[in-house]
């Protein structure tokens, strides 16, 4: 999706979902600042207000994380070691969140949309807040991270002109 802002709490209902982990740079914020837009801020206070429980789970430091999540009133899971599933479950575990009601959402695809599949819960990609200022490492994942999201994009259309599932190869 382009934001997390075009998530309502309607749309969560209709996607059967009640728990939401939420990434934190460049999903809820961008990388250099400090505090989250007044939009985000409101859209939070939107899904609180809708039950939707929210969780940031992030692979920054604890120190660096808490001060956000305290500024957001928002608990949180850090040092998550996505892609890896280890932090997402620890986060599902803490909220009382079940795998078939939970969304993880965030910018990544080398990072979120892994350790959300491979904990089992559904997955929202978002377009990356102002990504020129992440730091290299997460950097140099965007350019596989784009050609996998192109081959996607090439992959679905084929699909919906046909109408059919992809043949399998023999
Ligand atoms: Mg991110």
């Amino acid at each position: 999706m382009e934001s997390i802002l075009e998530l309502t709490v309607d749309r969560f209902r209709e996607l059967g979902i009640d728990g939401v982990l939420l990434d934190l740079d460049c999903t809820l914020k961008r990388y250099r600042e400090t505090d989250v837009r007044p939009e985000t801020g409101q859209w939070l206070a939107a899904l609180k207000a809708g039950g939707i429980g929210c969780c940031i789970v992030s692979n920054g430091r604890n120190h660096r994380i808490e001060q956000f999540a305290d500024k957001l009133g928002l608990p949180f899971v850090a040092n998550a070691l996505k892609p890896f599933p280890f932090g997402v479950r620890r986060a599902m575990a803490k909220m009382g969140f079940q795998p078939a009601h939970t969304a993880m959402i965030g910018d990544q695809v080398f990072a979120d949309v892994l350790a959300g599949r491979w904990a089992g819960v559904m997955c929202i990609l978002v377009r990356p807040l102002h990504p020129e200022e992440e730091p290299w490492f997460t950097r140099i994942k965007r350019t596989p991270e784009r050609l996998w999201l192109a081959w996607l994009g090439t992959r679905d259309k084929g699909r919906s002109e046909t109408n059919e599932p992809r043949k399998r190869k023999t």
